[in-house]
């Protein structure tokens, strides 16, 4: 930087000059340098250009020796100014000036070039004036600089961005929307890029606009732009207010995404819903849909006729405090909520009224967690309910009559026994008995026996399904009942030794008759299906809270698709083997109930042809 204090080089050949000329020249901030004839030899410079360029020596040097960096352009400039007389200029001219140390620098300069004369009026040479306009030209530079780097991210950006001034009209769009609509930038301009926007959508576009800029506020909305390729193109558009540093509004910046794709799975889903909804209301069902917050979200027609009402239910105490039978309610809401906080799979029977005639109709219903999502994150459950009551009232007929058969055959089964039982006694007192007889009377009562369990379990059944079975419990030592069970199927069994392994002494509290009824017929079962093997191995282990008993055959096994199913009311497995053996499905049934009145579990472990392991437990005493 030059000071005003630096003392500049004046020839005494400078006859024009004045106290405030000199001062003028002292104190400029700007270049100053006389150049005398065409040659342009340095008669003066100011202190600036002294200093600009390092003290050089100039004075009397002809320009192309004084600064050889300038270039021709400059000393072309001022040889023409000689020649001519005229005033020229030159704007953001590069110079650069070697600043001692063989260090060039670069500025710009605007530089005027005067004409001087002596006194007869006749050119002496010439005056020039460069002003230091590096930093504008710099500065400039940086803008176009930053300029073309914000256009190339916009240009590079999957997104349509604009900008519109405080009267909404577009100042700026970026390549992609360019490219998009096929319309050329000065196009959009205005209102120009409406004529891109299809016309069923102007207004609603517009008016979301105005909406949004009455209050300043950020804006969203949607259209559809005819693409270029003459596609249709879904753009979701969001705009928010801009201002400038002194707060003043200065119109919305924004973009445009393209979301044609999301439009179209929208609208895939709203038709699939439409589908499923007209499915679902013309379906005799009961169909409903609710989301993770319990609350009913969908109830197809039949189940708004059901319970009489014309519109969604999405209260879900209306359900249970008008629609529920008193006595299911209970067990139904505990049903509902324990698999909904499992989002597991449920079916219910229950009665609900049906509001149309005022009847409690029996429904069996089935509900299924629903997972949405990439993520499958639980969105609440889809079920279907079916009026069971017709079915329901067959099969109270069925338990009735299987209740009153068995009942019925009960007694004179119980008689011929008693009397079978007499006859072998007399006969076997007497000795002098008919052997064929004798064994005709065993075998008939075998047979009684056989058909005597068959009746209690039927009636088992029957009081079963009706909740009359009742328990009568009582303290016992389960190793006694074992033993006792052992023998007496032991006593019936020909061909299999039924082994036990040490059971310790203890004491359970259960109904002991049901307990030893499950016994006998994991054993029956076991020797039943066994009829190539010669062995029964009877186990009893006992936990921390339960003990179990284990009742393991060599004989036919189960496979494993069949082994839930066995211990359902009637179910048989079907195959070439199993058919071999007579049954009615029902003693694992049975079983099961009574295991599962005691709060114990059954379940069976086994493999197709290589025996089944048949388990229950009991809850100890002091658990
Ligand atoms: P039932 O034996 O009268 O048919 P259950 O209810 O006792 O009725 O048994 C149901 C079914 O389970 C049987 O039909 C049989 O197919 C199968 N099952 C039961 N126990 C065994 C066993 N120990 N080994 C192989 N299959 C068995």
């Amino acid at each position: 930087m030059l000071t005003p204090t630096q003392e500049a080089d004046f020839s005494g050949n400078f006859y024009q000059t004045d106290s405030q000329l000199k001062s003028l020249f002292m104190q400029a901030q700007s270049l100053i340098a006389m150049l005398r004839w065409r040659d342009g030899v340095c008669e003066l410079v100011n202190p600036f250009l002294k200093n600009l360029c390092n003290n050089r020596d100039v004075l009397n040097k002809p320009m192309r020796q004084a600064w050889p960096e300038l270039g021709e352009g400059f000393y072309k400039q001022v040889e023409h100014v000689y020649d001519t007389c005229q005033v020229s200029r030159s704007y953001d001219h590069e110079v650069k000036i070697i600043q001692g140390d063989d260090q060039v620098k670069e500025y710009y300069f605007d530089f005027v070039f005067s004409p001087y004369c002596h006194h007869q009026a006749e050119i002496d040479g010439v005056m020039v004036m460069g002003y230091d306009v590096t930093e504008r030209v710099l500065a400039r530079r940086q803008l176009a600089e930053q300029q073309q780097l914000f256009k190339d991210i916009t240009d590079a950006a999957a997104t349509a961005l604009w900008t519109v001034d405080q009267r909404g009209n577009i100042t700026f769009v970026n390549q992609t929307w360019v490219d998009w609509t096929g319309h050329a930038y000065e196009d959009n301009m205005g209102r120009g890029w409406i004529d891109s926007v299809v016309a069923e959508d102007r207004e609603r576009v517009i008016g979301d606009y105005l909406r949004a800029t009455n209050f300043k506020k950020p804006f969203e909305s949607d259209f559809r732009v005819l693409r270029a390729d003459g596609k249709m193109q879904w753009v979701a558009v969001t705009g928010k207010p801009r201002y400038y540093a002194n707060g003043e509004f200065a119109g919305y910046v924004g973009s445009c995404m393209d979301i044609t794709e999301r439009k179209k799975t929208e609208q895939m889903l709203l038709d699939s819903e439409e589908r499923f909804r007209s499915i679902a209301d013309s379906a005799p069902v009961l169909i409903w849909m609710t989301g993770a917050d319990k609350r009913t979200t969908f109830l197809n027609n039949s189940w708004m006729q059901f319970a009489n009402v014309m519109q969604l239910l999405s209260d879900p105490g209306y359900l249970q405090s008008n629609l529920l039978h008193p006595e299911d309610k209970e067990c139904v809401l505990d049903t509902y909520n324990r698999a909904f906080n499992k989002q597991e799979e449920f079916y219910i029977e229950y009665r609900m009224l049906r509001v149309s005639d005022g009847a409690y109709r029996w429904i069996g219903m089935k509900g299924v967690p629903r997972f949405e999502g990439e993520h499958d994150y639980f969105a609440g459950y889809i079920g279907s309910g079916m009026d069971i009551t017709a079915m329901k009232e067959h099969e109270q007929v069925k338990n009735d009559f299987i209740g009153m058969a068995s009942h019925e055959l009960k007694t004179p089964i119980t008689s011929i026994k008693a009397y079978i039982q007499l006859l072998l006694t007399i006969y076997n007192k007497r000795g002098d008995y008919d052997e064929f007889l004798l064994k005709s009377l065993g075998t008939v009562d075998k047979q009684i026996n056989k058909l005597t369990r068959l009746i209690t379990d039927l009636l088992d059944v029957s009081k079963m399904e009706s909740g009359r079975l009742s328990l009568n419990s009582e303290e016992f030592l389960l190793s006694d009942l074992i033993k006792e069970t052992v023998d007496e199927v032991q006593h019936t069994a020909s061909h299999h030794d039924i082994v036990c392994s040490a059971i310790p002494p203890l004491a359970i509290y259960a109904d002991r008759d049901r307990i030893a009824q499950v016994l006998t017929n994991f054993l029956t079962n076991a020797i039943k299906y066994s009829p190539d093997s010669d062995r029964v191995d009877v186990h009893v282990s006992v936990g921390d809270t339960e003990v179990v008993i284990n009742v393991q055959d060599y004989g036919i096994g189960i496979k494993p698709e069949e082994q839930d199913k066995i211990f359902n009311r009637f179910y048989r497995v079907e195959g070439r083997n199993e058919q071999t053996f007579s049954g009615f499905g029902i003693g694992l049934y049975v079983a099961a109930e009574i295991i599962k009145r005691h709060n114990g579990r059954v379940w069976v472990v086994s493999e197709k042809d290589r025996g089944a392991a048949f388990y229950f437990s009991l809850p100890l005493l002091n658990a």
